[in-house]
């Protein structure tokens, strides 16, 4: 893959898992967005109770009441949801409606509050209105749009009503909780691009980490594991099927007459000849089995789970597919090979390493391209 495109690749997979985590931020700051504003409009009812229309009330907390329910039916399906399907697809227009839906219905019932009641009446009914306001910043933080949304519905009804009033009280009431909106928004603005910000930062850390660490254990050339990388897996797995009583056996190979096909086609051609070794083995091999470059042009395989008899088949298929590897110019290419399995009494992983050696040693010795077994 080009850089370019790679870097493109790696830019939209980020801004799709930072959308993801605002979602995330979103539904977890959901649950006291809900409540509270449910018990805001209680709490408003059971002020205004004496100075407004009972019927508007009842009503008004009915209908606010389904909207909640709705709402929590929503962050439950959330959260029980399998976390891959938390996506911005699947989830964010549910939220979007169940968002409007309250908000109007909140937005609603305050302005049917107002008119039917006195100036007290109206002055607590904007003083909660700005309070779900101030609120909605918080709890939508994440999503700016959804706070300008909020704001709108909830305070704007209220607050554009008391602006045609005939007194100057009201006006001036109605240009206040204006005034507050604007810097409201404008500071939700600030808010969001700095949350956006440390989301992408830390997705952007995740990666670099996940690429370091990548680099630091593989084999840039074949792409298989490097020596220290392959020395600090295989010792955990010893550890492992040593404990636990289970087979294990490792593979030494070494291409013969390397140096030649350096000294004659030169070291670039050499480095594809590794690297077409390095396929055959991750082709030759399961997912579970630890194939590693120790250096130049020697490779060791652990084979977990596999007895002695099944760590030769392994070898000799690896073996006969390396002479049909095909590499320009180079031509033919053969390996030798050096087996072991791990007996009740080996002491460690370098011993059993040192038996495949040893036995790989003796198949150069007896004229190279076949398999020997310790
Ligand atoms: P034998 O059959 O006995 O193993 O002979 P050989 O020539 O394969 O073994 P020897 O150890 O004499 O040579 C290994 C060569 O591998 C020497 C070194 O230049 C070369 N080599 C080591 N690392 C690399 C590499 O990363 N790329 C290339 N192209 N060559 C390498
Ligand atoms: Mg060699
Ligand atoms: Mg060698």
């Amino acid at each position: 893959m080009h850089p370019n495109e790679f870097q493109l690749e790696r830019d939209v997979q980020i801004r799709a898992q930072v959308r993801t985590d605002r979602l995330q931020l979103l539904f977890r700051q959901t649950f006291f967005s809900v409540t509270g504003s449910f018990l805001g409009a209680l709490m408003l009812s059971w002020l205004c109770w004496q100075r407004v229309d009972p019927v508007v009330v009842i009503l008004w907390l009915s209908v606010l009441g389904a909207a909640t329910l709705l709402r929590i039916v929503l962050l439950l399906g959330y959260f029980r949801s399998c976390a891959d399907t938390r996506t911005p697809e699947r989830w964010e227009r549910k939220y979007w409606l169940t968002l409007v839906l309250t908000a109007a219905v909140w937005g609603a019932g305050a302005l049917a509050l107002m008119c039917s009641g006195d100036l007290l009446t109206r002055t607590l009914v904007l003083l909660f209105a700005v309070g779900m306001s101030v609120s909605a910043v918080s709890c939508y933080s994440a999503f700016r749009a959804m706070t300008i949304a909020s704001i709108g519905l909830v305070l704007l009804p209220c607050t554009f009503w008391l602006l045609v009033q005939p007194d100057a009280t009201q006006i001036g009431m109605a240009v206040a909780s204006l005034v507050f909106a604007s810097f409201v928004i404008s500071a939700t603005r600030k808010l969001s691009e700095a949350m956006e910000t440390a989301f992408r930062l830390t997705r952007e850390m995740e990666y670099a980490h996940k690429l370091a660490t990548h680099a630091a254990q593989t084999d840039e050339l074949t792409g298989l594991k490097n020596r220290r990388a392959f020395f600090h897996e295989a010792a955990l797995i010893y550890e492992r099927c040593k404990r636990n009583h289970q087979p294990l056996a490792v593979l030494m190979l070494d291409i013969d007459h390397f140096k030649r096909i350096n000294d004659s086609f030169g070291h670039q051609a050499g480095d594809q000849a590794l690297r077409e070794i390095g396929r055959v083995i991750r082709e030759s091999t399961r997912e579970v089995d630890i194939c590693g470059r120790l250096g130049g042009e020697e490779f060791a395989i652990l084979l977990t789970d596999a007895s002695l008899d099944i760590a030769r088949q392994t070898a000799e298929r690896l073996r006969q597919a390396v002479t049909q590897v095909s590499c320009e110019q180079v031509g033919g290419i053969t390996a030798s090979l050096g087996v072991a399995a791990m007996g009740a009494d080996d002491r460690s992983l370098t011993a059993l390493l040192n038996e495949a050696d040893k036995a790989m040693f003796r198949a150069k010795s007896q004229g190279r391209n076949q398999t020997a077994t310790a």
